[in-house]
């Protein structure tokens, strides 16, 4: 596949990769924002939308927006598979010298998109990161979890990961080229591109408020991707649970000593309680460290099995061979 699509490398300045998933309340917006920047910056260019398995009128609006607009390319996945998986599809199939993520709804300006690919042309970067000053439009709750989020990834995976930087961002030929070298597992890429070391700049914006509809990242899929950055960049939970698993056999040799002393004093009737304490407590180390050590197998399994994460149903760009 990858033949194909290097056979038609740099053949438009430009490519803008928008993932979309159910965002039928935001196109019309996004697409009056972004086509005036992009015609203005006077290049050729393509913006791939990559429709994530929507349910709702998303691919009708699409097709709609696509018969007026011929730079509109649509990517169709067969399913919903995910916000990195819509990007790998994405970053996979764009043509541009450079490549620029953004999401649908309109959380970070378009109107960056020039600037962001001036910078990189002065400065001979290969990635610039669009980097969140200011998330005061976000609720308390995301603010803070995301904060978290940057704190401990920053810490797990190398002060290399900046801050604040989410998935908007401006990447090179070469980098996308690098990213199609790596096997499709799952990457999360706001992690993956700054850990290999090309050289980037960064703009900071206002994070501005969803400008229609509703969040497609839900709790659950927070946690998710908590985990899974946690658990692609990082050992220390393994290292961990060797921690705790030490740390027990002291408090258990310790727990040993006292046993022992009691029994020798002839004084071992009353020991329900501690007996009760040391089961529930070391029941539950036990628990979290094979929780812990399953998640590595469960990563060691789906990469093995060695699946795709995306499936590609159309690609309106195949059509016009
Ligand atoms: N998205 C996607 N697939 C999903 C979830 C989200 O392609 O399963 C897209 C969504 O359409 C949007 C981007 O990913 O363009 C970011 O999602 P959203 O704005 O809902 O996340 P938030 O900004 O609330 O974290
Ligand atoms: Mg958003």
């Amino acid at each position: 596949m990858s033949a194909v699509y290097d056979t038609w490398r740099g053949t438009v300045a430009l490519s803008i990769v928008v993932p979309v998933f159910n965002e039928e309340e935001v196109l019309s917006v996004l697409v009056a924002r972004l086509r005036p920047i992009l015609d203005g910056c006077g290049e050729p260019y393509e913006v791939l939308a990559v429709d994530d398995g929507s349910t709702d009128r998303t691919p009708e609006l699409l097709e709609g927006v696509r018969s007026a607009w011929p730079e509109l390319r649509v990517v169709t996945l067969r399913r919903n598979s995910g916000h990195q998986a819509a990007l790998t599809a994405g970053l996979h199939r764009a043509r541009g010298a450079h490549v620029v993520s953004i999401d649908a709804d309109l959380q970070d300006p378009p109107e960056l998109i020039p600037d962001m690919l001036a910078l990189a042309r002065a400065d001979g970067l290969d990635i610039v990161y669009g980097v969140r000053a200011d998330r005061s439009t976000d609720t308390g709750f995301k603010r803070r979890t995301a904060g978290a989020y940057y704190w401990l990834m920053r810490r797990l995976a190398g002060s290399f990961v900046p801050a604040q930087a989410g998935d908007f961002r401006l990447l090179s030929r070469s980098v996308v080229e690098t990213l199609k070298t790596l096997p499709d597992q799952g990457q999360i890429y706001r992690l993956l591109i700054p850990s290999l070391g090309f050289r980037s700049g960064r703009i900071a914006y206002q994070r501005e408020e969803r400008a229609a509809g509703a969040t497609k990242y839900p709790l659950h899929k927070m946690v998710l991707l908590a985990l899974d950055s946690v658990t692609s960049f990082s050992a220390l939970p393994l290292r961990l649970a060797t921690a705790i698993g030490a740390l027990s056999l002291l408090v258990c040799l310790a727990f040993f000593v006292w046993a022992l002393t009691v029994h020798i004093t002839g004084n071992t009737l009353p020991g329900w309680t501690s007996l009760m304490i040391t089961v529930l407590f070391f029941g539950a180390v036990q628990l979290f460290c094979v929780g812990m050590l399953g998640e590595y197998v469960a990563r060691i399994y789906t990469a093995v099995q060695g699946r795709p994460t995306y499936f590609v149903a159309r690609d309106t760009e195949e059509e016009k061979q």
